[in-house]
């Protein structure tokens, strides 16, 4: 019944069949009965213009909806461009509203009748001081509307192409009160377990659906939609417990029987410094995970500078004591290069291979290192994204290591699996915090590990907003840090990477900054995307052993680079800049023991938003906390790593906002797993049997 296609509903011709499809991706039954209302108005309730103007006036609801009826004054087309629209009125007894559209101007001019009276539905505005309705919902005036309808009329999401064959917000509706009774029980057959509809006190599906649609009243419509949230949430948990308890059980990996001789003689004679707790943490989780036979795909996140490298070091020994090799794979030559000269520096002392691999290693070299490669006598590979190159061939490699995760697409990762006969076990680092909620959502099928503490005596950042016109003095800051022998960064916002715009503004900036600081008393390194790697390379270096005092770059240097000399950053146009891009920036500096500065340059016109996030920043340097508020500006779909992720395309529930009813889905989900890990137990049933039928709703790739 639910799969027919939409062509054989009433009302519903092939042409209307075929607009549904592509103005809204409605194929069947279903997809209608999905597609949800936005809200419901009260039908019964015509508001008048002195009305709707006293309520915007008097400072009223920002977000009020209402319906009027009046008579259509004649269409006007004015503006040119961008501003071109088609302006008419709506007049009752008390007063004009004025009725705007940008799009589809000639179709509502074919398809309303000036002079005649309309029901005008839309969403308030106020533009001029006069009352306005920007693309309203239009439907003739009959006085028996009113009459016989349901009490909460929906309204649902439409296009002017849908409108202009009578499928507007509204009418769509219609089609779906002609649906509805002709659903059964059967159609939508319960799929929670029976104690959980009891103990959350949630409406059976069946009504749920015929409740979300229209609802006889206000609570109807409420414990519909808890009970639809908490359906979606729960199945989409449910299913990630499943790969992930599957992948716990069934998958092969390779095992790291014992910590050996490389491991502990690093610990003991070589580590610099006491490991933090949960760098001690996340080791054992590591551990534990590699020594029992089943592949590891763990993510590990941890805020700039909590440590991630020496996690991943002592993970690499550990595989090297089980005579596996290792790769860890870093996004950018310069990181990778870093990673090298770091690791191999720890190593110096002991009789273990490393080996750097990037783009720029070519000829005998390059050769060489394939060679010891494949015939396992290089034991760490370090490198760009030619290590997953076929050309490199690994002897049994055990561990792989990805460093700064969302710049790799899972393709690349996939590539990185097939190296080895037995999967590697996969360690993804990633110092993008991504708040709690999130990341059981986006990553629930990886298992999943934090460092939340930072090494011992890190002084936090003091961040400062200042406006552009404050910048001489700000220059004065950076001439009074440099004399106490420091270094700084200017960074300028990359839009697109080595655009020529970016690349002038960043040139502009560069003259600027030079006539603050003339040579020879200063030197500047400049780093940008049109550079040539070796240019880009040596400048680089020329910073990090103290030949240049300042660098202005790109974001080039965004992830990684380590210069704990270096105590401040200045981020011209902040506000150009994402919440965890001004944080990834920022930490760059505070590596040291000296007191660093960060300092947000914007212009003096701010969005609200862009205003919100320099609070923020000057607020707090915990990346969770900073993660939870980018969340919150910007809503899941943007966050870096999870746009692919699937998971977070809820039809009604938002990660966000109901963080609650996540929480709770998330706690009935492992209570029933741990309880029916294969959901044998009859109560479990319909649940097993419902997402049996999703198969193949959600396509996961092994590493997700
Ligand atoms: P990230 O997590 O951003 O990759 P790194 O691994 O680069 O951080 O570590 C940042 C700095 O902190 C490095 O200089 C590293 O040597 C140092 N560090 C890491 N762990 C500790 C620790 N437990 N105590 C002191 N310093 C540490
Ligand atoms: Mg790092």
């Amino acid at each position: 019944m639910l799969s027919s296609p939409i062509v054989y509903l009433k009302g519903v011709g092939p042409q209307r069949a075929e607009l549904l499809q592509k103005e809204l991706n409605i194929f069947t039954f279903n997809d209608l009965l999905h597609h949800f209302p936005y809200r419901h108005v009260d039908k019964t309730k015509i508001t008048t213009v002195a009305e709707a103007e006293f309520m915007l006036h008097s400072g009223g609801k920002q977000d009020a909806y209402a319906q009027f009826v009046g008579v259509l004054g004649p269409f006007e087309v004015i503006g040119e461009k961008r501003a071109r629209r088609l302006v008419s009125y709506l007049k009752d007894k008390t007063g004009t509203i004025e009725l705007v559209w940008f799009s589809a101007i000639h179709l509502i001019q074919k398809i309303l009748r000036p002079g005649t009276p309309y029901i005008a539905y839309g969403r308030l505005s106020s533009f001029q001081n006069k009352v306005q309705i920007v693309h309203p919902e239009m439907e003739l005036w009959a006085p028996e509307k009113l009459a016989g309808k349901s009490y909460l009329e929906p309204i649902y999401p439409s296009t002017e192409k849908l409108k202009a064959k009578n499928l507007g917000g509204k009418q769509i509706g219609n089609l779906i009160q002609a649906l509805l009774p002709q659903l059964t029980p059967n159609d939508l057959p319960e799929n929670l377990p029976a104690n959980v509809i009891n103990n959350l006190k949630l409406i059976s599906r069946f009504e749920a659906y015929q409740y979300i649609h229209f609802p006889p009243s206000q609570q109807h419509y409420l414990a519909a939609l808890r009970r639809l949230k908490f359906e979606e949430i729960f199945m989409a948990q449910m299913r990630l417990n499943l790969l992930r308890s599957q992948r716990h059980r069934f998958s092969k990996g390779v095992v790291f029987e014992i910590v050996g001789h490389y491991f502990n003689t690093f610990y003991k004679n070589h580590l610099p410094f006491e490991l933090t707790g949960a760098q001690k943490r996340v080791l054992r989780e590591i551990r534990n995970d590699t020594a029992r036979g089943r592949q590891m795909n763990r993510l590990l996140q941890g805020d700039v500078g909590s440590g991630k490298t020496i996690v991943a070091l002592l993970s690499m020994l550990l595989a090297a004591d089980n005579n596996y090799q290792s790769v860890m794979m870093a996004p950018t030559e310069i990181l990778a290069r870093q990673h090298f000269q770091g690791i191999a520096d720890l190593l110096k002392d002991m009789d273990i291979r490393v080996a750097l691999l990037t783009g720029s290693v070519k000829g005998k070299e390059r050769k060489s290192i394939l060679q010891g490669v494949s015939d396992g006598s290089i034991q760490l590979l370090i490198g760009t994204h030619a290590v997953i190159e076929d050309a490199v061939q690994f002897k049994n490699l055990g561990l792989v290591i990805i460093d700064e995760q969302h710049r790799f697409g899972v393709a690349q990762r996939a590539r990185l699996w097939e190296k080895n006969e037995i999967p590697p076990h996969v360690l993804v680092m990633t110092a993008t915090p991504i708040p709690r909620t999130l990341a059981m959502t986006a990553y629930g099928d990886l298992d999943y590990s934090v460092i939340d503490e930072l090494p011992p005596g890190r002084q936090p950042v003091h961040t400062i907003h200042r406006y552009d016109h404050e910048r001489s003095l700000v220059m004065d800051f950076l001439k009074a840090e440099i004399a106490k022998g420091r270094q700084v960064y200017i960074i300028f916002p990359l839009i697109e990477e080595s655009s020529k715009l970016d690349y002038e503004n960043l040139m502009r900036g560069y003259e600027e900054i030079k006539t603050y600081f003339p040579e020879p008393q200063y030197w500047i390194s400049v780093v940008h995307g049109k550079q040539p790697a070796a240019q880009k390379e040596e400048n680089m270096r020329r910073f990090v052993v103290h030949d240049t005092q300042i660098m202005v770059s790109t974001t080039v240097i965004e992830v990684g680079v380590n210069v704990p000399n270096a105590t401040v950053m200045v981020i011209e146009s902040a506000e150009k800049f994402g919440l965890s891009q001004l944080h990834q920036l920022r930490g760059r500096v505070g590596r040291g023991s000296e007191k660093s500065y960060c300092i947000l340059l914007t212009s003096r016109k701010l969005s609200n938003d862009a205003r919100e996030r320099m609070k923020i920043m000057t607020a707090t340097t915990n990346g969770f906390e900073i993660a939870e508020k980018d969340l919150e500006l910007r809503g899941p779909g943007d966050i870096e790593g999870t746009r692919q992720s699937g998971m977070l395309n809820f039809k009604l529930a938002n990660i966000v906002n109901d963080r609650s009813m996540v929480d709770a889905a998330k706690k009935v989900c492992e209570d029933l797993l741990t309880d029916d890990p294969d959901l044998m137990k009859p109560e479990n049933e319909p649940l097993k049997l419902y997402l049996q039928s999703q198969k193949g709703k959600t396509i996961w790739s092994k590493i997700s």
